[in-house]
């Protein structure tokens, strides 16, 4: 009989392909337990050990239910000793960015978390991968369209699962909006507006100021909020954008983006604005339907947010974002349940993206977008 092996028990498991197989083997499946099936925790491997991962990540590894920090992947050596003590991490399930690829042969680790500077985000994916695991990548997904195909493609070959940081899609006030959208709560959304800026005022050898590195400047790090936020408060793909840049600070945004507004218009007749910038702080959401409103404001932070529909204000418990996140696409791996934030998202939000670019250079042009329903439907088994 041929060897199951972990690796490839959780890989059909996660295809939906066991079913037949786990009945014919019965014994086999309770003989391998909780650790491989039911109530099992996926370790995780976080790659790149900055603020995202020191201060939101790692924390909210220690709450999860379906998964837990098992390993690192960082090119400091202090690190790697600050984090081994900390969180308890054995030196086998530590890696640097030169032996990363070995981590395959690693069966702590079942998934691989991208949380590098947005150049390197496709490198990373396409490596963890090929050697096996199921890969979470952060915002922005890469900083081309062919990059977001290239990593989507490794996962399929890979047959491993792949989804985007994209923490609000597990975020109770936003999934409520989801739900107005869906059940036409407040009727039709006829226009929707969204706000994702901050002002930076950092170190200009930042490499979010540098274009090789980040792929972009305000519209690639917090615009992706705003166009993601358009999209789930109209339940719709727009099917067209117009955009334009501001600058005011040339000096220190010598490279990337400061301030873009841009308009969208979506197949059921919604208008919609954006705003997002690295020189205004400006975070919200609106919404005007035709039997009322619904609005978050805050929309895209840490969280707690805040939300206020034209039927009074609306209210859920806090939990830390990233651990519902991290929890939902194990869940997704583990039993089936929905991927909430599937790569074609992080795809579709490049396309947008590098629409937007495009209208800024060709002179405020009218960009159309054929994007059918891309991203809009998740993924489950
Ligand atoms: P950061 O600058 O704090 O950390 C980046 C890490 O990458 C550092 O550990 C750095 O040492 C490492 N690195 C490796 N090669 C590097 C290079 N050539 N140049 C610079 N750093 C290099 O950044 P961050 O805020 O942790 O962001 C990392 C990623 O996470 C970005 O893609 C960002 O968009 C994303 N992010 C997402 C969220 C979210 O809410 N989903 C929040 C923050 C950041």
């Amino acid at each position: 009989m041929k060897k199951i092996t972990r690796r490839y028990f959780n890989r059909r498991l996660s295809e939906g392909l066991l079913g037949t197989a786990v009945l014919a083997h019965a014994p086999l499946a309770c003989a391998m337990g909780g650790k491989e099936g039911q109530g099992r925790s996926l370790g995780i491997a976080l790659v790149g050990l900055g603020s995202y991962s020191t201060y939101q990540l790692a924390p909210a590894l220690q709450n999860t239910k379906h998964c837990h920090l098992a390993g690192i992947v960082t090119g400091s050596r202090a690190k790697e000793q600050v984090w081994a003590s900390k969180y308890n991490i054995e030196t086998k399930n530590i890696y640097n960015y030169q032996n990363f690829d070995t981590i395959a042969n690693n069966e702590d680790i079942d998934i691989v978390y991208v949380v590098l500077p947005n150049s390197m985000h496709a490198e990373f994916s396409i490596r963890a991968a090929k050697a096996g695991k199921h890969v979470i990548c952060e915002k922005p997904m890469g900083i081309s369209v062919a990059e977001c195909d290239a990593i989507i493609e490794a996962c399929k070959i890979a047959g491993v699962k792949l989804g985007m940081g994209y923490r609000l899609h597990s975020e109770p006030y936003t999934q409520e909006i989801k739900r107005y959208v869906k059940e036409k709560t407040f009727g039709e959304v006829s226009y929707i507006m969204a706000e994702a800026a901050y002002r930076s005022n950092g170190n200009p050898a930042q490499w979010r100021l540098n274009k090789a590195l980040s792929g972009g400047g305000a519209l690639v790090n917090m615009g992706v909020y705003s166009i993601q936020s358009s999209i789930y408060g109209t339940g719709e793909n727009p099917v067209s954008v117009t955009a334009q840049e501001f600058s005011t600070r040339p000096d220190y945004f010598k490279e990337t983006d400061e301030t873009i507004t841009a308009q969208f218009e979506f197949p059921g007749g919604a208008t919609g604005s954006i705003f997002t910038s690295h020189n205004a702080n400006a975070n919200s959401l609106y919404a005007s339907c035709n039997k009322g409103w619904f609005s978050l404001k805050p929309a895209n932070n840490y969280g707690p947010l805040a939300g206020e529909t034209s039927r009074g204000p609306i209210q859920f418990p806090h939990e830390s974002q990233q651990k519902l996140q991290m929890d939902d696409f194990a869940s997704h791996i583990l039993y089936g349940t929905e991927n909430r934030a599937p790569g074609e998202m992080g795809k579709r939000d490049m396309i947008i993206v590098e629409a937007i670019y495009q209208s800024i250079a060709e002179g405020n042009r009218k960009i159309a977008l054929d994007l059918g329903k891309m991203g809009l439907v998740s993924e489950s088994n």
